[in-house]
């Protein structure tokens, strides 16, 4: 029996492959649902992407995986021509952008990925609210403890970042300090980010031929994209916050929101039917509350990685990816990669 830690894109791919290939496996997940970073909110019938949301055809081989789930990629819309504010409360600019590579959705939302994959593997194989907190290496098996459980298994998959890995996990015997600094060290992508998604009854910026795109320098929010679904029947605006507002509270996160949104846009900007926001550094399993200054993708794809940690013992999730690390096509990409290794 092989055990996967964590229900992310990585894991669950991982453990889709092992049951097609007939083997036994356990995925343990910490949360009381799966998906991790990918997680598609649906409000006013609207899938509204709180993690994860875009790719490109260069993304191989998560592409070639929406194939074979028989889900299809639109394109996201965007015009030649952005808003711009240069800094806060300025006025807004109409700013030309040169033309850029599209980049695309899941129609009906990124976590369509995530369900497709699970509907494959038996319930009874996905434990959820299993915080893996302890492993031993033991001479035949690993040893498993999460708050509720003991496990054990043959081989185990660590499926989740690795810097969590290192600052939540007791193991023994203990890993080479080689490898911890590295794990340390190995910044979890968007970990910090916050994602904001508003909705609308009607797309006004549509309607008033508005660029449907808006930077800012000054925020509350930085970038801002139509978000409206793939028929263009529900209407939002989604994008990110500027990461120092993970230092206010929520209602001033809000306040300087609406008060952007009716610099911007003006009043209907602030008759939005619905406010969602997710803190990824306040996201028990993703982030991480004392930031240690890693750069983005700092470490994704250390070789150190792409042995068995340990003889049974391997990690698998985007952040270990030497190919688009940090990305859903890195997840895709281990996934695959450590299954052709463990169906044999
Ligand atoms: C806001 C945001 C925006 C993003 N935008 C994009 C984008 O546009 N395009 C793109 O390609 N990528 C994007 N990403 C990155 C993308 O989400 C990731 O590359 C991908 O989802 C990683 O999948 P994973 O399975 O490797 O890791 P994760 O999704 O992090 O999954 C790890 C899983 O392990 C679980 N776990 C953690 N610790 C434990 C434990 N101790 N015990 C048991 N389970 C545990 C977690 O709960 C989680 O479910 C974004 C991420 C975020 C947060």
């Amino acid at each position: 029996m092989i055990g996967i830690v964590g229900a992310g894109l990585s894991g669950l791919l991982l453990g889709y492959r092992l049951q097609q290939a007939g083997k036994a496996f356990k995925i343990l997940e910490a949360r009381n649902r799966i998906g991790g970073r990918i997680h598609t909110l649906i409000a006013d019938e609207t899938p509204l992407e709180m993690g994860a949301t875009w790719f490109a055809p260069k993304h191989e081989f998560l592409w070639r995986l929406l194939k074979e789930l028989g889900l299809a990629p639109y394109q996201q819309r965007m015009q030649n021509t952005f808003l711009y504010q240069q800094k806060l409360h300025a006025a807004v600019q109409k700013v030309a952008l040169p033309s850029q590579e599209p980049s695309y959705r899941v129609a009906g939302g990124t976590s369509q990925i995530i369900q497709a994959l699970a509907k494959s593997i038996n319930t009874a194989d996905i434990l959820l609210e299993q915080a893996v907190n302890t492993i031993e290496i033991a001479e035949h098996e690993m040893k498993v403890a999460t708050d509720k459980e003991e496990f054990e298994f043959e081989k185990l998959v660590w499926a989740a970042p690795p810097k969590l890995f290192a600052e939540q996990i007791l193991i023994t015997p203990d890993l080479s300090q080689d490898l911890r600094e590295v794990m340390q060290q190995t910044h979890t992508w968007m970990e910090d980010s916050i994602k904001l998604a508003v909705t609308y009854q009607t797309p006004f910026w549509q309607e008033k031929g508005l660029p449907t795109t808006l930077f800012s320098n000054g925020g509350p929010i930085i970038e801002f994209y139509d978000h409206s679904d793939r028929d263009n029947a529900h209407f939002a605006l989604c994008g990110f916050m500027h990461p120092q507002f993970n230092h206010t509270n929520a209602a001033t996160r809000k306040e300087a929101v609406i008060q952007q949104l009716q610099e911007v846009f003006g009043e209907e900007g602030v008759r939005f039917t619905g406010y969602h926001e997710t803190v990824w550094q306040q996201e028990d399993f993703t982030g991480n509350k004392k930031p240690i200054g890693l750069v983005p993708h700092q470490n994704n794809g250390h070789p150190i990685y792409q042995e068995p940690v340990i003889e049974k013992l391997y990690f698998a999730n985007t952040e270990t990816s030497p190919h688009y690390g940090g990305y859903m096509e890195g997840a895709v990409y281990v996934a695959e990669y450590l299954a052709d290794i463990l169906k044999n």
